[in-house]
């Protein structure tokens, strides 16, 4: 068992499904504990700062105007190996690519509007729970 915490966002176009209790049933099905989570309209500098490191990617811009097109929930969830085990929940980055049973196969609308965001490793996992978290909201 390595217990790991990652940040999770339900994005523009779940919390506009009110999808928002449904994903969170598959974090919780898939053994993932919701530690800490509020529901944000983002600013444009806050998605901006949030995607920096996709700052040079054709889809930047789209990317951060889609963050702030309404609310999004961001979230902490912690459980065995936390960070792979969202990713498989999730499913691919395009969801017509994205396993069978993922969120994003069953939820996502396009490559863009594809429902969650997940950290891709632990190093960006602290970054990205300390970008919306103070330690103090975090309760295991
Ligand atoms: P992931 O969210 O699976 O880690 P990336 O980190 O590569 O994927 O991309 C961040 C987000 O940028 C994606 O979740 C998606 O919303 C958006 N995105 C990625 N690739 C594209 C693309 N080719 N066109 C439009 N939006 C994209
Ligand atoms: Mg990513």
């Amino acid at each position: 068992m390595t217990i790991q915490r990652t940040l999770s966002i339900i994005k523009p176009d779940a919390t506009r499904r009110n999808l928002t209790g449904k994903i969170n049933a598959r974090f919780e099905e898939n053994g993932l504990r919701i530690i800490a989570q509020k529901r944000i309209h983002m600013s444009l500098k806050q998605a901006e700062g949030f995607y920096a490191v996709h700052s040079e990617r054709a889809f930047f811009s789209d990317l951060c105007e889609f963050m702030c097109s309404g609310p999004v929930v961001v979230q902490v969830l912690e459980g065995d190996n936390a960070v792979a085990t969202n990713r498989t929940i999730m499913g691919a980055t395009n969801p017509a690519n994205a396993d069978e049973g993922t969120i994003r196969k069953d939820f996502g609308e396009s490559i863009e509007a594809n429902s969650v965001h997940g950290s891709d490793s632990t190093e960006n996992a602290a970054t990205e729970i300390g970008f919306f978290f103070s330690q103090t909201e975090l309760v295991g």
